[in-house]
Parts: structure tokens; sequence; C-alpha cells
């Protein structure tokens, strides 16, 4: 179903006369284009972001019903550029050899103001936006993270920003960054490698969840990689001092692991599957493999972590006289956080509020929690919450995400709000079902609004974007950014064996 591009604006009166008095402000002032963000200004801009809702609510529904894997979004891409070139954005596709990666922009000169988006579904969690497990197509993808609502609402929120700065002739570059492969695939770190945030001053990011709150830094560093060891085959009763078992590498590999979980930090995370194991338990295999994970609350830690994974996997092809390969390195870094953009953002999103889910939605919730197995679910009024501002916990369980490469290269502040009935998890079909309903959608439009807010106040005042730079410079000292991932090794288009 193609989707009504809903971008041009019919203003009620009062909102027109505010922007008609901003217009002849800043070209009577220079000094305008940089001024302090106000109240009318977050009004006007949170107005253009209901303007556009209807829209990418839409737009949102139909990258649900795609659901395409990571790499392979090629229709979600499509329809995202289509709608930000009707909006008025130039955009750039394929960039950093990934075919569904793109840049959009509008504006020129500085501030360089980035959103992300992402619009990967997962694979098997096909799901009707159903209170029961009811696939749309048995073992299909879904979008159990919410990515469907996650590229539609940064893309809102960029087109509102964009027409608020039109309608008030502010100075500046925005950018929306079409992220593909989030799931595993690390699109984001290849769009680092090749330089794409050089010039960014400041990005945003969101991501759906069951609650509303900042993102401060946190999640956790990942490198994972495939180790195939080679051995010699043989009759493995009648030859086997002809052959070298590359299952034994394996196993010694996985044992060695164990053996080092205890003297890691306890809040690393070491997961593995043995992917290859040899073909018949009568022939010495020659070829087996361990696909692993590691991970850790800080890149530099991960770092030392992933440097002694390659010894034990080199010491076991030692003990077994195999050979070793290392392939299809992946590697996500952890959230630097951002002290000065923080208070920002947590004020916008107070500002903005949450939602309270209407009598529908309400008892459609209340069914799905029953599916969580949850003695007590969360209250439903959870969507209407503004969490505190809290520092981030190094203990608490969590996952990762490539949008910690970024906030290595670049200061980075995000945004978590309820699209998810409250107490679902991502990655669960009950997730794909919220995505793809008015649950979700009306948790995306909190997360537009409040991008679009922090957007605008980083565009009026350049003091604001100067403390987040200095903010990143003082995190970063010390510390430098390396991804394992090999120079040459390009975007693994066929990660997921798609
Ligand atoms: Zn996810
Ligand atoms: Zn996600």
């Amino acid at each position: 179903m193609p989707i009504p591009c809903s971008v041009s604006l019919s203003l009620p009166k009062s909102l027109r006369r505010h922007m008609l008095f901003a217009s002849t402000v800043a070209l009577g002032f220079v000094s305008v284009v940089h001024a302090q963000s106000t109240p009318t200004a977050h009004k006007q801009v949170e107005h253009f972001v209901d303007e556009g809702a209807a829209n990418w609510k839409l737009v949102s529904q139909e990258i649900w019903g795609y659901a395409e894997l990571g790499y392979h979004e090629s229709k979600s891409s499509t329809l995202l550029q289509t709608q930000l070139k009707a909006a008025g954005f130039a955009v750039q596709a394929g960039v950093a050899d990934e075919p569904t990666a793109f840049i959009a922009s509008y504006g020129s000169g500085k501030p360089v103001i980035a959103i992300l988006g992402e619009f990967d579904a997962l694979p098997g969690l096909s799901q009707q936006t159903s209170p029961d497990r009811d696939p749309v197509v048995a073992n299909a993808p879904g979008h159990g993270c919410g990515h469907n609502l996650l590229g539609s609402g940064a893309a809102l929120a960029a087109v509102s920003v964009k027409e608020y700065m039109q309608a008030n002739h502010i100075a500046g570059t925005l950018r929306y960054y079409g992220t593909p492969a989030e799931e595993g695939g690390s699109g984001k770190v290849y769009m680092v490698r090749d330089g794409l945030f050089k010039d960014v001053d400041v990005v945003l990011h969101w991501h759906p969840g069951d609650h509303n709150a900042i993102i401060n830094g946190g999640l956790l560093a990942v490198d994972s990689a495939k180790f195939t060891f080679h051995g010699v085959a043989a009759h493995a009763a009648m030859a086997p001092d002809r052959g070298r078992s590359a299952l034994d590498a394996v196993m010694l590999m996985g044992n060695g692991i164990e053996f080092m979980r205890e003297h890691i930090p306890s809040n690393s995370r070491v997961h593995y599957i043995i992917s290859k194991g040899g073909v018949a338990p009568n022939v010495v295999p020659d070829l087996a493999q361990i696909d692993l994970m590691a991970r850790n609350p800080s890149n530099t830690v991960l770092t030392g972590i992933w440097d002694r994974i390659l010894k034990v996997a080199q010491g076991a092809a030692l003990m077994t006289g195999t050979t070793l390969e290392v392939t299809d390195i992946g590697s996500d870094a952890n959230i630097v956080g951002n002290d000065a953009l923080a208070p920002v953002a947590q004020k916008n999103l107070e500002e903005v509020g949450g939602y309270t889910m209407d009598a529908s939605q309400k008892e459609f919730a209340l069914k799905l929690q029953k599916t969580l197995g949850i003695d007590t679910p969360p209250s439903l009024d959870e969507t209407n919450v503004i969490e505190p501002l809290r520092p981030v916990d190094p203990n608490a369980p969590s996952a990762s995400t490539d949008v910690g490469d970024v906030s290595w290269t670049v200061p980075t502040i995000g945004f978590s709000t309820a699209t998810f009935v409250p107490g679902v998890a991502a990655h669960t079909w009950q997730a794909t079902a919220s995505a793809g309903m008015s649950i979700g959608q009306d948790g995306m439009i909190i997360a537009s609004k409040a991008i679009a807010l922090t957007a605008v106040d980083l565009f009026t005042n350049p003091e604001l974007v100067k403390a987040a730079k200095v903010d990143f410079d003082r995190k970063m000292a010390g510390k430098t950014y390396q991804s394992p991932i090999p120079a040459d090794q390009k975007p693994l288009i066929n990660y997921r064996g798609n």
C-alpha cells in the first residue's frame, strides 16, 4: 500500500502568527539564528510532529509488514528514503558499502545534528497484532525489537525539525542516518569506519522499550567471530592416528573459555555455539567451528578479554595440530553517555510526557501481559511515567547496540519510550505485536517529540553543542576507539545466511 505524504502545513492561525514573528526577528538580527530555544519553539516543532504523526504511523506499519532482515531491508529503506525526499531532504543511498544504508540531509553549515534510524527485523518473530501467539507466517522474521517504529519515529522527528528550521530560517545541517543491520550486523560500525560521522556535532537516537527514560550511556560492548578449525580427516577406528580432529580443537577452545570465565570481570558475558562439529562419528572431523560472542560494559576491558579468547583459540589449534581461521568478526562498542546533553534530554522528555492507553489498548495490553508468565506485571500506567535520570548500573543485565560505536566518535544522547506493553521485553513475539499496533505507535510519537525538541535546542543554542563536546572530550581522555573488525572486511551482507 503506498503511503501518502503529508508534510504540507496547515497550521492554526495563532501558530502561523508566531512563526511569522520568529521569521521577522530572524531576518532583523542575524544572531537570532542561534538564539536560545523558547517554549514557543518547542510548541512549534511539537505541532509539526502532530501534523506528520498519522503519515509516519502508517510508514511504521508498512515497515512492520515488510519485516526485512539485516542488510536486506530494501523495501523498508526505499520507503524511508522516498518519504524523506518528498519532505525536502537530499538522499545519498548505499553508503559504507551497505546497499540499504543512506544519509538524508537538509540545510548546510554548522552545527551538524544527526538522528539515527534503524529498520531491520529479527528472524522467527513474525506475529500478528494479536495478544496470543499467532505468527503472520510461521518462522518468518518479525519486528520484535520495534525497529519499524525506530526508523519511522526518528524520520518523523527529522522531518518536523526540518519544517521548524525552514519556517524560522535556522542555520545548520540536519541529517537522518538510515542505518541497516543493527541486529548483529554492526551496520553503524562500518559507517563510523568510513568517516560518515566525522563532521557531526551531536547524534540523537532512541529505542523502543516498555518505559520512558533517557539512554545516557550503558549497554554492553560486544565482539563476535566464527572460529573455524581445519584438521585432517581419517577413519576414526582404523586410522585415528592419521587424523587431526578439528572438533577436538573446538572442545578444547570451549574448555579454555570455561576456565577463563573465572578470571574475567563477573559482569562479562561469553556465549557460543558449535556451529559445525563434523559430519559422522566414524570420520575424524577435518572441519569444526565455534560461533562466539563476548561482552563487557567497557569496550576497553572487552578488548583485553577478546585478546585472551584469541589466545585460547590459538592454544586449542596448537594442542590438536589443527589450523585456526577467525572470520566474520563483528563488534559493537558500549554507549558513551553525555552529561551535558542528558539533563536537556530529560527535561524535554518530561515536557513531552508519556501517554495514557485508551480502553481498547488496555484490554489488549492486559491480555498480552497474561502471556508473559509474570506474577505481578507492571502497571499499564507506566506508559505515562517518565523515569528520573539515573547513573548507569554497569552490573544491570543488558544487551548491545552499534549506536555504541557512534557514541565513541560523536557526543550522543538517546531516549527509550514505552512502545511495548509494560513488562514486554524486546526480541519477543509480544514486542512484535506491540510494535505493529497503536500502543507502539503512540510510544513512537513520544520519542519523535523528545528528539525533535532536543534537536531544536541544539540548533538554537550553540553553548549546548559546545558543552556536549567538552563533556565528550573529558570522557574520551586517555581512551581510543578501535573496532576489532579488520580494515579490509566489507559489511557481512549475508551474515544471517540469507
Ligand atoms: Zn534488538
Ligand atoms: Zn533494537
